[in-house]
């Protein structure tokens, strides 16, 4: 199965926490930013010719998609149909919305064109936090946007998802505790958290230097654990380290890059991986748009061919953060490799990890701890 990424850079405002690859939103940059994004879907489906027949999903993240005005996410739907790639199709179209663009207009001309998932990004339900994260909004319009985006879904049979964050600064046990029940109480069928990260040269990350914020350590491995706790109190598993969902509402498209499939990028920043080949279109919006003005050549791509060892390793890592876990025949008949069998016992006792059959997959505060695990395995 294949998977097509579309990078929208778009932003009304930079959030604290985030290293991406933004733009401002400007009329003009969005009929300019649709116009090469064409272009370079042209090339890059030229150059892999057969991608398009076996391709399944579509995902339309960023950025903020819901930025762009309806008649230039049209356009660029028709530009993509012109191409050969039918949304309607597809097993799979995600759209990422923000609260603060998800308006019943936007909703209905994606599903009109063929969208059939829709997540939105919420991150905490309480405005304090929204505000020390410099993030955009308030919790009553992502309340408003999740319960008009469920009322949506619902009436059309077609599927939800949100984002939560945690061990924000600042942010409770009880607060996060809140926010993921208040979630899964809405009745949605899949639920995505993430722990903050603080990356360099953000407005968090440069507080962070400064010591004017701190995270405590010991909140991290409470707050995962309730947060799954909660959700499966709900009748929503976890699937994937930080993805959980109702039965049959787990995200194909991200299961693609968890099970090493076959994805093309596009849009600055956007990455690839074809064939053991990894690449990534430049991230800036500039050097992007003079890439694609210059062709949009593979050339003109950060490209990792992928060997033995780095082919492992993705297995390895990639594997293990599913619930299914690592087939320890398969890494043996593919890549002839061996993980010591006392090294899997050792996670074994503590609890970490479970066997079944040729299978090995985390279980109990292996989930919390599985970045360790995972080196430990590695050859
Ligand atoms: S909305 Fe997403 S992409 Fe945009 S600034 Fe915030 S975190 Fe970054």
């Amino acid at each position: 199965m294949n998977g097509l990424y579309i990078h929208v850079p778009f932003c009304t405002k930079i959030c604290g926490y985030c290293d991406f690859a933004t733009v401002a939103c400007s009329p003009r940059l969005f009929r300019e930013y649709v116009d090469l994004l064409l272009c370079e879907a042209k090339e890059r489906l030229k150059d892999h010719g057969d991608f398009v027949k076996n391709l399944q999903t579509v995902y339309f993240g960023g950025g903020t998609p819901t930025a762009l005005p309806i008649e230039e996410f049209t356009r660029l739907v028709q530009g993509l149909e012109a191409l050969g790639v039918h949304l309607k199709e597809m097993r799979e179209v995600d759209l990422e919305c923000n609260p603060d663009s998800s308006t019943d207009e936007i909703l209905e001309n994606a599903y009109s064109l063929g969208v059939n998932r829709f997540s939105l990004g919420i991150q905490t339900f309480d405005d304090a936090l929204l505000q020390m994260i410099g993030r955009k909004g308030s919790a009553a319009q992502s309340r408003e946007a999740l319960s008009r985006i469920l009322n949506f879904t619902r009436k059309k049979n077609l599927h939800a998802t949100a984002d939560l964050m945690f061990w924000l600064p600042g942010q409770t046990l009880e607060r996060f505790e809140q926010d993921v029940s208040e979630l899964a109480e809405s009745g949605i069928g899949h639920v995505s958290f993430y722990g903050l990260s603080l990356h360099p040269h953000t407005v968090l990350g440069n507080r962070a230097e400064k010591g004017e914020i701190s995270l405590d350590e010991d909140l991290y491995p409470e707050m995962y654990r309730s947060g799954v706790r909660i959700l499966q109190e709900h009748g929503i598993e976890r699937y994937e380290v930080s993805n959980f969902a109702r039965p049959g509402e787990e995200s194909l498209h991200n299961r693609n890059y968890w099970k090493r499939g076959e994805y093309l990028g596009l849009g600055p920043s956007a990455h690839g991986f074809i064939r053991d080949k990894r690449m990534a279109a430049p991230s800036r919006y500039l050097a992007w748009k003079h890439w694609v003005e210059s062709g949009a050549k593979e050339s003109g791509m950060e490209v990792d061919c992928l060997g033995k060892k780095e082919r492992v390793e993705e297995k390895i890592w990639l594997s293990l953060r599913t619930r299914e876990g690592l087939d320890l025949q398969l890494l043996e008949q593919e890549e002839f490799t061996i993980i010591p069998n006392e090294k899997i016992q050792r996670w074994i006792q503590k609890g970490y990890l479970q066997k079944n059959g040729t299978q090995i997959s985390l279980c109990g505060d292996g989930w919390i701890w599985m970045d360790s695990i995972v080196e430990d395995f590695l050859p």
